[in-house]
């Protein structure tokens, strides 16, 4: 079966769909169409947003959040046709596409119940008779910017402190995952967002995501994407001094040492790099290993991964999914090519079967070798030995990304010296570096992330808002 997905304009769906994307699994199946978008859509857009912008913000944010939570309900009775529809255009499993819709569901309740919470703040004024109070506004039209890989979870998180705040959106999803994108738009539209509160625009990055970043009217951009990207949107979007958050890519490193479980430290870094068939930008990618435990781990760790079942994600028994598009799979076996090359053994792994790559272990990998230090984006994990704590700590800290980071120990004390000094916008200690809550604050730093604003949390708000500080003197 084919989706066919339109943009949405001003509460119209438009567009002929016309651009095909083929099921990752079974790639002679069309499985989604979705029009190609060019300037003029980002034009019809914004023109849409800025419409419905004052009327928007005018709107009492616990009718907004009623309309989140509204949209909530609708998706939760669709959640099992909308998971499915992920698989066929993503590629994960159905467990795993069914968390991600739920994660969806969760992120709009969540921030539909901020629109009752309180907001601002009252300072006493050193001035008799004058009360002294800030409100966060809404900053306008904003564009948001999201990857293939979370289809539905990421315009999830951003769309809803966005909307809870009082902006107009132009959301422009991943080209490989246009369905997932319009099924969350068809929530809230269902639900009763009023038409321009949000528009969708469908077609290439380099067209309609270039031209969110330089229109003048678009008062701010997040994008979640690769570096390469985001870094290049954060110069366009900043010299026209716009508020711009960037989440990009990783190279998330595990460091296990002597006194970890073995085998519970080979679950966690299976888990953490295998999962979502390793397409996580907080995959791990990279573990360091101290002497002692090395050849121990590293067993188990190989029977971990033989665990995992590649295959479609809608069969029973499949445990991961296949790599989402040819593309990533030539750059995914390239990488394994280039990391033998530098003198790498593939203790498990390195094969594929069509769009399937089995999950693959490296090992005799050194931390100078391209695969240590560059993202992969694939089912491909790297182990580097090192001789102790503090040489894994430095090998960690010693990357150009900063997404999360991991430490498999039973010593509280280096767990603490590791959750101050480990360079990362997220810690786990023995546990995987995939998988947050959506009530804690997300992110990056170095080239992880703009290091500006937090996705997720409370503080999510805060990128999609501005604080006025207001002074009201009641003379009588
Ligand atoms: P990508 O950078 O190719 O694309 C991301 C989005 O940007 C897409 O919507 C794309 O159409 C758009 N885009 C492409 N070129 C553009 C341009 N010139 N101007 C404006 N927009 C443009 O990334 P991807 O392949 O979709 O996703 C994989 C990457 O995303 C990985 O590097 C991964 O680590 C990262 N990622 C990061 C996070 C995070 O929270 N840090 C989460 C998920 C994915």
């Amino acid at each position: 079966m084919t989706t066919k997905v339109r943009h949405l304009i001003g509460g119209e769906w438009i567009g002929e769909p016309e651009r095909e994307r083929y099921n990752p699994a079974r790639p002679d199946e069309v499985t989604v169409r979705a029009p190609a978008g060019d300037e003029s859509t980002v034009s019809d857009a914004l023109a849409a947003a800025e419409d419905a912008r004052g009327a928007w913000a005018a709107t009492p944010a616990p009718t907004r959040g009623a309309i989140l939570l509204d949209a909530a309900e609708i998706l939760r009775s669709r959640h099992e046709e909308t998971a499915t529809e992920l698989v066929c255009e993503e590629g994960k499993t159905l467990a795993e596409a069914r968390g991600e819709v739920r994660r969806a569901i969760d992120v709009l309740r969540y921030f539909g119940s901020h629109g009752w919470q309180s907001t601002g703040a009252v300072f006493p004024s050193g001035t008799p008779d004058t009360n002294v109070f800030t409100r966060p506004e809404p900053l306008g039209v904003v564009g948001l910017i999201t990857p293939w890989n979370f289809p539905i979870a990421i315009p999830a998180w951003k769309l809803a402190p966005a909307l809870i705040s009082g902006n107009t959106v132009v959301l422009k999803p991943a080209e490989l995952t246009p369905a997932s994108a319009t099924n969350l738009a068809a929530a809230l539209v269902e639900a009763g967002l009023p038409a321009g509160v949000l528009n969708l625009v469908h077609g290439k990055g380099s067209v309609l995501g270039a031209a969110l970043a330089e229109r003048d009217s678009v008062c701010a951009v997040s994008f979640t994407g690769s570096t390469e990207v985001g870094l290049r949107l954060h110069q366009v979007v900043s010299a026209r001094r716009a508020r711009v958050q960037l989440e990009m890519g990783g190279k998330n490193a595990y460091l296990v040492l002597d006194d970890a479980d073995p085998a519970a430290a080979a679950r966690v870094v299976a888990a953490g790099a295998f999962g979502l068939t390793g397409q996580a930008c907080t995959a791990t990618s990279r573990v360091y290993c101290t002497p002692g435990v090395r050849a121990a781990f590293t067993e188990a760790l190989v029977r971990e991964t033989e665990r995992f079942r590649p295959g479609d994600g809608l069969e029973a028994d499949t445990t991961m999914g296949p790599v989402v598009s040819p593309v990533q799979l030539a750059a995914d076996l390239s990488a394994i090519e280039r990391a033998r090359a530098q003198g790498a053994s593939v203790a498990t792994g390195g094969q594929h079967e069509g769009s399937f790559l089995a999950p693959t272990v490296l090992t005799g990998v050194a931390h100078e070798h391209d695969v240590a230090r560059h993202e992969v984006f694939g089912p491909v994990v790297a182990v580097v030995p090192v001789a102790g704590y503090e040489e894994g700590l430095a090998l960690v800290n010693d990357s150009s990304y900063g997404l999360t980071a991991g430490l498999c120990t039973n010593d509280l004390a280096l767990a603490h010296h590791f959750a101050a000094h480990a360079e990362a916008g997220v810690v786990k200690v023995n546990r995987p570096t995939t998988g947050l809550d959506l009530n804690v604050p997300f992110g990056g730093v170095k080239d992880s992330s703009s290091n500006t604003f937090r996705e997720q949390g409370p503080t999510a708000v805060d990128f999609y808002t501005w604080t006025k500080t207001v002074y009201m003197g009641h003379d009588h």
